[in-house]
Protein backbone atom coordinates (compact mmCIF):
# COMPACT_ATOMS: atom_id res chain seq x y z
CA UNK A 1 0.00 0.00 0.00
CA UNK A 2 1.45 3.31 -0.95
CA UNK A 3 1.90 5.85 2.21
CA UNK A 4 3.35 9.10 1.53
CA UNK A 5 5.10 9.48 4.91
CA UNK A 6 6.72 6.17 4.36
CA UNK A 7 8.82 6.87 1.08
CA UNK A 8 9.74 10.78 1.34
CA UNK A 9 13.19 11.51 2.74
CA UNK A 10 13.18 12.24 7.00
CA UNK A 11 15.09 15.65 5.61
CA UNK A 12 12.39 16.28 3.65
CA UNK A 13 10.24 16.00 5.87
CA UNK A 14 11.73 18.15 9.18
CA UNK A 15 12.70 20.35 6.14
CA UNK A 16 11.49 24.41 7.10
CA UNK A 17 11.52 25.85 4.09
CA UNK A 18 12.89 29.28 3.15
CA UNK A 19 9.79 31.86 3.83
CA UNK A 20 10.23 34.42 1.22
CA UNK A 21 9.15 38.34 1.39
CA UNK A 22 6.37 37.28 -0.89
CA UNK A 23 5.22 34.51 0.89
CA UNK A 24 4.69 36.45 4.22
CA UNK A 25 2.65 38.97 2.79
CA UNK A 26 0.48 38.41 -0.12
CA UNK A 27 -1.49 41.81 -0.93
CA UNK A 28 -0.71 43.69 -4.27
CA UNK A 29 -1.35 46.96 -2.70
CA UNK A 30 1.06 49.17 -0.74
CA UNK A 31 4.53 50.05 -0.28
CA UNK A 32 7.04 46.91 -0.56
CA UNK A 33 9.56 47.49 1.44
CA UNK A 34 10.03 43.91 2.16
CA UNK A 35 12.29 41.87 -0.09
CA UNK A 36 15.16 44.31 -0.55
CA UNK A 37 13.97 45.30 -4.06
CA UNK A 38 15.17 48.09 -6.18
CA UNK A 39 11.87 50.52 -5.98
CA UNK A 40 12.64 51.62 -9.49
CA UNK A 41 12.55 49.39 -13.10
CA UNK A 42 10.20 47.44 -14.70
CA UNK A 43 11.90 43.79 -13.57
CA UNK A 44 12.60 44.69 -10.49
CA UNK A 45 9.90 43.42 -8.40
CA UNK A 46 10.53 39.36 -7.43
CA UNK A 47 7.88 37.21 -9.42
CA UNK A 48 4.67 35.28 -7.59
CA UNK A 49 6.31 32.12 -5.51
CA UNK A 50 3.36 29.70 -6.08
CA UNK A 51 2.41 31.31 -9.89
CA UNK A 52 -1.47 31.55 -8.62
CA UNK A 53 -2.32 33.71 -12.07
CA UNK A 54 -1.00 30.77 -13.91
CA UNK A 55 -1.94 27.95 -11.94
CA UNK A 56 -5.23 28.97 -12.35
CA UNK A 57 -5.43 29.36 -16.32
CA UNK A 58 -3.46 25.87 -16.58
CA UNK A 59 -6.70 24.53 -14.16
CA UNK A 60 -9.34 26.09 -16.62
CA UNK A 61 -7.55 24.22 -19.69
CA UNK A 62 -6.99 21.02 -17.86
CA UNK A 63 -9.55 20.74 -15.05
CA UNK A 64 -7.30 20.52 -12.51
CA UNK A 65 -6.63 22.23 -9.15
CA UNK A 66 -4.21 24.98 -8.46
CA UNK A 67 -3.13 22.93 -5.42
CA UNK A 68 -2.27 19.81 -7.43
CA UNK A 69 -0.40 22.04 -9.72
CA UNK A 70 3.25 22.59 -9.55
CA UNK A 71 5.28 24.96 -12.11
CA UNK A 72 8.39 24.27 -12.38
CA UNK A 73 11.61 25.72 -14.48
CA UNK A 74 10.66 23.11 -17.26
CA UNK A 75 9.70 19.97 -16.70
CA UNK A 76 13.33 18.95 -15.73
CA UNK A 77 13.26 20.97 -12.76
CA UNK A 78 10.15 18.41 -11.77
CA UNK A 79 12.39 15.48 -12.43
CA UNK A 80 14.63 16.60 -10.05
CA UNK A 81 12.93 17.62 -7.34
CA UNK A 82 11.36 14.18 -7.58
CA UNK A 83 14.67 12.71 -7.03
CA UNK A 84 15.76 14.92 -4.01
CA UNK A 85 12.34 14.80 -2.14
CA UNK A 86 11.88 10.89 -2.40
CA UNK A 87 15.56 9.17 -2.60
CA UNK A 88 18.42 9.01 -0.28
CA UNK A 89 21.59 9.62 -2.04
CA UNK A 90 23.59 5.96 -2.18
CA UNK A 91 20.92 4.24 -0.97
CA UNK A 92 17.79 4.38 -3.19
CA UNK A 93 16.30 3.37 -6.44
CA UNK A 94 14.42 4.40 -9.45
CA UNK A 95 13.47 2.81 -12.50
CA UNK A 96 12.68 3.16 -15.69
CA UNK A 97 11.96 1.49 -19.22
CA UNK A 98 14.49 1.96 -22.04
CA UNK A 99 14.41 3.59 -24.66
CA UNK A 100 13.32 6.48 -22.71
CA UNK A 101 13.94 10.27 -22.07
CA UNK A 102 17.71 10.85 -21.21
CA UNK A 103 17.29 12.92 -18.52
CA UNK A 104 15.54 10.45 -15.91
CA UNK A 105 19.53 8.83 -15.63
CA UNK A 106 21.04 12.29 -15.79
CA UNK A 107 18.88 13.34 -13.23
CA UNK A 108 19.33 10.29 -10.96
CA UNK A 109 23.32 10.32 -11.68
CA UNK A 110 23.30 13.93 -9.90
CA UNK A 111 21.79 13.21 -7.58
CA UNK A 112 23.83 9.79 -7.17
CA UNK A 113 20.79 7.63 -7.15
CA UNK A 114 21.17 4.31 -9.11
CA UNK A 115 18.66 4.20 -12.06
CA UNK A 116 17.66 0.18 -12.85
CA UNK A 117 16.67 0.19 -16.72
CA UNK A 118 14.17 -2.29 -17.98
CA UNK A 119 14.02 -2.75 -21.92
CA UNK A 120 11.10 -2.07 -23.09
CA UNK A 121 9.80 -5.21 -25.35
CA UNK A 122 9.68 -5.07 -29.63
CA UNK A 123 6.53 -2.88 -30.09
CA UNK A 124 8.06 -0.43 -27.21
CA UNK A 125 5.77 -1.34 -24.58
CA UNK A 126 6.30 -2.62 -20.65
CA UNK A 127 6.79 -5.92 -19.96
CA UNK A 128 4.77 -6.46 -17.13
CA UNK A 129 6.13 -10.06 -15.90
CA UNK A 130 9.46 -8.90 -16.62
CA UNK A 131 8.95 -5.71 -13.87
CA UNK A 132 6.29 -6.01 -11.77
CA UNK A 133 8.57 -8.41 -9.47
CA UNK A 134 11.04 -5.63 -8.58
CA UNK A 135 8.04 -3.47 -7.84
CA UNK A 136 8.63 -5.22 -4.37
CA UNK A 137 12.30 -3.46 -3.59
CA UNK A 138 11.95 -1.50 -0.75
CA UNK A 139 14.42 1.37 -1.79
CA UNK A 140 12.95 1.65 -5.27
CA UNK A 141 10.86 4.80 -4.94
CA UNK A 142 10.14 5.96 -8.33
CA UNK A 143 9.39 4.78 -11.32
CA UNK A 144 9.98 7.44 -14.44
CA UNK A 145 7.97 6.35 -17.28
CA UNK A 146 7.42 8.57 -20.63
CA UNK A 147 4.12 8.46 -22.44
CA UNK A 148 4.32 8.84 -25.77
CA UNK A 149 7.65 7.80 -25.07
CA UNK A 150 10.76 9.55 -26.17
CA UNK A 151 12.41 8.49 -28.52
CA UNK A 152 9.91 5.64 -29.98
CA UNK A 153 6.64 8.35 -30.06
CA UNK A 154 4.03 5.76 -28.92
CA UNK A 155 1.74 5.90 -26.18
CA UNK A 156 2.37 3.10 -23.47
CA UNK A 157 -0.34 1.00 -22.69
CA UNK A 158 -0.70 -0.46 -18.75
CA UNK A 159 0.82 2.59 -16.58
CA UNK A 160 -2.20 1.51 -14.21
CA UNK A 161 -1.10 -1.77 -13.29
CA UNK A 162 2.14 -0.44 -12.27
CA UNK A 163 0.74 2.50 -10.15
CA UNK A 164 -1.68 -0.40 -8.44
CA UNK A 165 0.94 -2.77 -7.96
CA UNK A 166 3.90 -0.39 -6.53
CA UNK A 167 4.02 1.86 -3.42
CA UNK A 168 6.47 4.11 -4.82
CA UNK A 169 5.33 6.77 -6.34
CA UNK A 170 4.92 6.58 -10.73
CA UNK A 171 5.85 9.76 -12.59
CA UNK A 172 4.57 9.76 -15.59
CA UNK A 173 6.25 11.88 -18.11
CA UNK A 174 3.16 13.21 -20.39
CA UNK A 175 5.45 15.99 -22.39
CA UNK A 176 3.95 14.80 -25.39
CA UNK A 177 -0.06 14.14 -24.21
CA UNK A 178 -1.28 17.18 -25.76
CA UNK A 179 -0.74 14.85 -29.40
CA UNK A 180 -2.60 11.79 -28.18
CA UNK A 181 -5.33 12.55 -25.98
CA UNK A 182 -4.75 9.80 -23.62
CA UNK A 183 -3.42 11.87 -20.32
CA UNK A 184 -3.80 10.18 -17.07
CA UNK A 185 -4.51 13.82 -15.49
CA UNK A 186 -8.03 12.09 -14.89
CA UNK A 187 -6.92 9.43 -12.63
CA UNK A 188 -5.32 11.79 -10.11
CA UNK A 189 -7.89 11.37 -7.65
CA UNK A 190 -7.48 7.90 -8.06
CA UNK A 191 -4.06 7.53 -7.57
CA UNK A 192 -2.09 9.16 -4.64
CA UNK A 193 1.05 7.79 -5.95
CA UNK A 194 0.81 8.90 -9.40
CA UNK A 195 2.71 12.43 -10.39
CA UNK A 196 2.29 13.62 -14.52
CA UNK A 197 4.70 16.17 -15.73
CA UNK A 198 3.58 18.07 -18.30
CA UNK A 199 5.45 20.98 -20.09
CA UNK A 200 4.77 24.05 -22.29
CA UNK A 201 8.17 23.58 -24.78
CA UNK A 202 6.14 21.13 -27.08
CA UNK A 203 2.34 21.68 -28.18
CA UNK A 204 2.21 24.96 -26.48
CA UNK A 205 4.92 25.75 -28.69
CA UNK A 206 7.14 28.11 -25.35
CA UNK A 207 10.44 25.81 -25.00
CA UNK A 208 12.55 29.25 -24.70
CA UNK A 209 10.39 30.36 -21.44
CA UNK A 210 10.97 26.81 -19.63
CA UNK A 211 7.37 26.12 -17.71
CA UNK A 212 6.74 22.54 -16.93
CA UNK A 213 3.75 21.20 -14.57
CA UNK A 214 3.50 18.67 -12.28
CA UNK A 215 0.14 17.65 -10.93
CA UNK A 216 -0.31 15.41 -8.10
CA UNK A 217 -1.91 14.95 -4.78
CA UNK A 218 -2.22 18.20 -2.59
CA UNK A 219 0.29 16.25 -0.29
CA UNK A 220 2.69 15.91 -3.01
CA UNK A 221 2.69 19.14 -4.03
CA UNK A 222 3.02 20.65 -0.71
CA UNK A 223 6.56 18.99 -0.67
CA UNK A 224 7.26 20.22 -4.56
CA UNK A 225 6.90 23.83 -3.25
CA UNK A 226 8.80 23.01 0.34
CA UNK A 227 11.79 22.03 -1.50
CA UNK A 228 11.96 23.99 -5.02
CA UNK A 229 13.59 27.47 -4.95
CA UNK A 230 11.62 30.45 -3.97
CA UNK A 231 11.09 32.45 -7.25
CA UNK A 232 11.58 29.41 -10.02
CA UNK A 233 9.19 30.60 -12.33
CA UNK A 234 11.13 34.49 -13.47
CA UNK A 235 7.97 37.23 -14.57
CA UNK A 236 9.54 37.52 -18.67
CA UNK A 237 8.26 33.55 -18.57
CA UNK A 238 5.87 33.62 -16.41
CA UNK A 239 3.92 36.73 -18.53
CA UNK A 240 4.85 34.20 -21.82
CA UNK A 241 2.99 31.37 -20.27
CA UNK A 242 -0.08 33.27 -19.47
CA UNK A 243 0.03 35.13 -22.93
CA UNK A 244 0.38 31.66 -25.09
CA UNK A 245 -2.02 30.17 -22.83
CA UNK A 246 -4.70 32.70 -23.65
CA UNK A 247 -4.29 31.71 -27.20
CA UNK A 248 -6.39 27.84 -27.10
CA UNK A 249 -7.52 28.97 -30.54
CA UNK A 250 -4.31 28.88 -31.76
CA UNK A 251 -2.99 26.10 -30.13
CA UNK A 252 -5.38 23.43 -31.75
CA UNK A 253 -4.53 24.58 -34.78
CA UNK A 254 -0.92 24.56 -34.33
CA UNK A 255 -1.58 20.99 -33.43
CA UNK A 256 -3.68 19.86 -36.02
CA UNK A 257 -1.79 21.32 -38.48
CA UNK A 258 1.45 19.19 -36.93
CA UNK A 259 -0.44 16.09 -36.24
CA UNK A 260 -1.56 16.04 -40.39
CA UNK A 261 2.46 17.12 -41.05
CA UNK A 262 3.35 13.96 -38.86
CA UNK A 263 0.88 11.66 -40.97
CA UNK A 264 1.76 12.78 -44.45
CA UNK A 265 5.63 12.29 -43.57
CA UNK A 266 4.83 9.27 -42.16
CA UNK A 267 3.25 8.28 -45.68
CA UNK A 268 6.48 9.68 -47.12
CA UNK A 269 8.60 8.16 -45.63
CA UNK A 270 7.33 4.51 -45.77
CA UNK A 271 8.09 4.93 -49.36
CA UNK A 272 11.73 5.51 -49.28
CA UNK A 273 14.10 2.55 -50.15
CA UNK A 274 16.46 3.46 -47.57
CA UNK A 275 13.92 3.68 -44.76
CA UNK A 276 13.29 0.16 -43.43
CA UNK A 277 10.51 1.10 -40.50
CA UNK A 278 8.41 3.86 -39.84
CA UNK A 279 6.94 3.73 -36.20
CA UNK A 280 4.20 4.74 -35.34
CA UNK A 281 3.70 8.48 -33.57
CA UNK A 282 1.53 9.81 -31.14
CA UNK A 283 4.35 12.68 -30.71
CA UNK A 284 5.21 15.56 -32.66
CA UNK A 285 8.07 13.60 -34.03
CA UNK A 286 8.66 10.27 -36.02
CA UNK A 287 10.71 7.61 -35.31
CA UNK A 288 12.68 5.65 -38.22
CA UNK A 289 15.02 3.17 -38.63
CA UNK A 290 17.17 3.31 -41.67
CA UNK A 291 20.12 0.65 -42.95
CA UNK A 292 22.40 3.31 -42.26
CA UNK A 293 21.90 5.95 -39.51
CA UNK A 294 24.89 7.40 -39.00
CA UNK A 295 25.30 8.25 -42.86
CA UNK A 296 21.92 9.36 -43.66
CA UNK A 297 22.45 11.38 -40.21
CA UNK A 298 26.27 13.36 -41.25
CA UNK A 299 24.55 13.35 -45.24
CA UNK A 300 21.58 15.55 -44.02
CA UNK A 301 23.30 17.53 -41.32
CA UNK A 302 25.89 18.79 -44.67
CA UNK A 303 22.63 19.99 -46.36
CA UNK A 304 21.73 22.07 -43.13
CA UNK A 305 19.08 19.58 -42.18
CA UNK A 306 19.70 18.77 -37.98
CA UNK A 307 17.61 15.41 -37.47
CA UNK A 308 18.77 12.97 -34.22
CA UNK A 309 21.06 9.88 -34.46
CA UNK A 310 19.69 7.67 -31.78
CA UNK A 311 21.06 4.69 -33.40
CA UNK A 312 22.78 3.90 -29.76
CA UNK A 313 19.72 3.06 -28.37
CA UNK A 314 17.43 1.94 -31.59
CA UNK A 315 18.94 0.16 -34.45
CA UNK A 316 19.15 2.60 -37.31
CA UNK A 317 17.10 4.79 -35.08
CA UNK A 318 16.79 8.36 -36.01
CA UNK A 319 14.29 10.92 -34.81
CA UNK A 320 12.31 13.26 -36.75
CA UNK A 321 10.76 16.66 -35.37
CA UNK A 322 7.72 17.67 -37.37
CA UNK A 323 8.85 20.79 -38.60
CA UNK A 324 6.73 23.42 -40.61
CA UNK A 325 5.13 22.18 -44.02
CA UNK A 326 7.98 23.75 -46.26
CA UNK A 327 11.03 22.33 -43.49
CA UNK A 328 9.29 18.86 -43.57
CA UNK A 329 9.62 18.67 -47.78
CA UNK A 330 12.12 19.39 -47.68
CA UNK A 331 13.56 16.90 -45.55
CA UNK A 332 11.90 14.52 -47.87
CA UNK A 333 13.49 15.89 -51.15
CA UNK A 334 17.02 15.62 -49.33
CA UNK A 335 16.20 11.73 -48.23
CA UNK A 336 14.50 11.23 -51.80
CA UNK A 337 18.06 12.46 -53.33
CA UNK A 338 20.01 10.18 -50.78
CA UNK A 339 17.82 6.80 -51.94
CA UNK A 340 18.60 7.91 -55.52
C1 LIG B 1 10.90 17.67 -24.35
C2 LIG B 1 10.65 16.80 -23.19
C3 LIG B 1 10.38 17.33 -21.93
C4 LIG B 1 10.28 18.80 -21.76
O1 LIG B 1 11.20 19.28 -20.89
P1 LIG B 1 11.14 20.83 -20.50
O2 LIG B 1 12.20 20.89 -19.48
O3 LIG B 1 9.77 21.08 -19.93
O4 LIG B 1 11.39 21.62 -21.72
C5 LIG B 1 10.13 16.49 -20.88
N1 LIG B 1 10.13 15.16 -21.06
C6 LIG B 1 10.35 14.61 -22.25
C7 LIG B 1 10.29 13.15 -22.41
C8 LIG B 1 10.63 15.41 -23.34
O5 LIG B 1 10.88 14.84 -24.54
Amino acid sequence: MFNLTNIVRPNIVALQPYSSARDEFEGSEGIFLDANENPFGILNRYPDPLQKQLKQRLGEIKGIDSQNTFIGNGSDEAIDLCLRIFCEPGKDKVLTFSPTYGMYQVAADINNVELITLPLNGNFQVDFEQSLPLLQDETLKIIFICSPNNPTGNTVDGIETLLQNFSGVVVVDEAYADFNDASLLGRLAQYPNLIILQTLSKAWGLAAARVGMAFASTEIIKLFNKVKPPYNISSLNYTAAIQALADTQGFESRKALLISEREKLALALAELPLVTTVYPSDANFILIAVTDADAVYNTLAQEGIIIRNRSKVVPGGLRISIGTPAENATLVTALKNLSA
